[in-house]
């Protein structure tokens, strides 16, 4: 019996101090040679021995209520810690359509983790659940694969999904698996959404998203690419040939700079950088002006905060490896760290791999060349002046603090906004001056009669798991329709 397997016959107490096990990542410098994914996945028995840590909190448990969908967590940490893996990925399974997915980009620290009755204590550290589904999904597709499910008979009824995202995908494989015939439309060549087209390979490997797609394809769900619904094919004739629709298309604009110089050559929004930087040629929308690798000089600067920002620096970095010279990255931020709206452990997984900080820091513009090429960034220093409407102090310039950076190349990871061509086409469809879709928020029904909406086009900008959530809500909204 290993020295983790006798932890498992501890008595609650004991369980409540034994140390955290966690999951042990590539370093450094092994991660910048590559794009996949850098933490490692348990060991089945080390697996057991975190699972052990789980004092089983009586119901409602800390972690099930910060999950976004409320997944079952007490009972799948005791079929770990039994070795039950199969039967504890099916738990997962039972409340989230993709736990492949789940597992690695939630945030769990603030979710189910940030929950856990362990985090709480004098030396203790939360049990490390996403790492411990990820362990149990990975298992299941080792040895059996992604299941693929019931479905239930034809109900002759058909729906329409708009985007074919994480709340696109949630709401068409729950409908589906209720026997309705769904058909998913998606501007890209692929499907997936901000999965494929957002989140960097080194956080979610491609194949996973693939497969699940596979997975949705082979229980008969219809998918439909490079068609934007509101300019290929409008709303309303989608809510008119179909018996329901649900709007997924989520927030996936770049909010847009307000500097001068933001269109020199070297200047890039995230999307754009991220896309060229982590998707294969040939799935790269059309619409991008460029495709391949992004055209990056030795200096470059990330401006933001968010965990895009660290996205697009953490992208930045690996690129030294496919052209051949190192790259001094650094993340310009107008707030100290401790407003950083981003992931810890993506700040310290950044400053791991050599990224920079500048912390009260913002551009006043972008200078260029005579051929419209970016030589550099014209910066001001901050201070911190009275709370904003947002609840972090607001910067404020110090007067006469400009300096000039020299920059080859810029990402500008402002946030995301909705897509606003749905309102700006669907005169029926109630939207906000902001462009998200109004929806009645228990059933998710938009004004049009048989248009319901969730996920980013509705809130703005949210996780993976809360687009789903709101997804999976309106998938039962419309079958209590359907059915009526
Ligand atoms: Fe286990 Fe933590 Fe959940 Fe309690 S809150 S049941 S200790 S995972």
């Amino acid at each position: 019996m290993s020295q983790h397997r006798a932890s498992l016959d501890i008595d609650r107490k004991a369980r409540a101090y034994a140390p955290v096990l966690p999951v042990a990542k590539q370093d450094a410098k092994t991660r910048l040679g590559h794009f996949e994914e850098i933490y490692l996945t348990y060991e089945a028995e080390i697996a057991r021995a975190e699972a052990s840590r789980c004092i089983q909190c009586p119901d409602p448990a800390p972690c099930v209520l910060g999950c976004a969908i409320g997944n079952d967590i007490p009972t799948a940490l005791r079929l770990v810690e039994e070795g039950s893996f199969i039967e504890a990925a099916n738990i997962f399974r039972r409340t989230s359509p993709m736990p492949e997915i789940c597992s690695r980009v939630c945030p769990q620290e603030r979710l189910c983790e940030g929950s856990c009755t362990h985090g709480g204590g004098v030396s203790l550290q939360p049990i490390q659940i996403g790492k411990i589904e990820k362990f149990v999904i990975e298992y299941q597709y080792a040895t059996e694969g992604i299941p693929l499910g019931e479905v239930e008979p034809d109900t002759g009824k058909t729906v329409a999904i708009v985007g074919g995202g994480p709340a696109g995908m949630a709401a068409a494989e729950r409908l589906r698996r209720l026997g309705h015939a769904v058909t998913v439309y998606d501007a890209n060549p692929y499907p997936g959404g901000l999965l494929l087209y957002g989140i960097p390979a080194y956080k979610l490997q491609k194949e996973r998203v693939v497969k699940k797609i596979e997975q949705l394809k082979a229980i008969g769900i219809q998918f439909v690419a490079n068609t934007r619904i509101g300019q290929d094919i409008p709303l309303q004739q989608l809510a008119d040939t179909f018996d329901a629709v649900f709007v997924g298309t989520g927030a996936s604009v770049d909010s847009p700079p307000r500097w001068d110089g933001a269109d020199l050559h070297g200047v890039y929004t995230a999307t754009e950088f991220l896309i060229r930087c982590n998707v294969p040629v040939d799935l790269q929308p059309p619409a991008l002006a460029a495709k391949g690798l992004p055209d990056v000089g030795h200096h470059v600067f990330v401006i933001g905060g968010g965990d895009t920002a660290m996205d697009c620096v953490r992208s930045a970095l690996r690129l030294q490896h496919a052209l051949g010279y190192s790259l001094d990255v650094a993340c310009a931020y107008r707030r100290t760290e401790a407003e950083m709206p981003g992931s810890k452990s993506e700040r310290v997984n950044a400053q791991e791999e050599g990224a920079k900080f500048d912390w009260l820091t913002a551009p006043v513009r972008f200078i260029g060349d005579e051929q419209g090429t970016l030589t550099g960034i014209e910066f001001v220093r901050m201070t911190l002046g009275e709370p904003d409407e947002s609840g972090r102090r607001r910067p404020v310039p110090l007067e006469g603090s400009e300096f000039v950076a020299p920059a080859d190349t810029v990402v500008l990871a402002l946030g995301y906004t909705p897509d606003s061509l749905l309102g700006e086409t669907t005169p029926s469809l109630t939207t906000t001056r902001w462009g998200l879709i109004v929806i009645d928020p228990v059933t998710g029904k938009t004004s049009l009669p048989n248009v319901w909406a969730g996920g980013d086009a509705v809130t703005g900008p949210e996780l993976v798991g809360t687009a789903i959530d709101s997804a999976l809500h309106a998938a039962q909204s419309i079958t209590e329709y359907l059915r009526a």
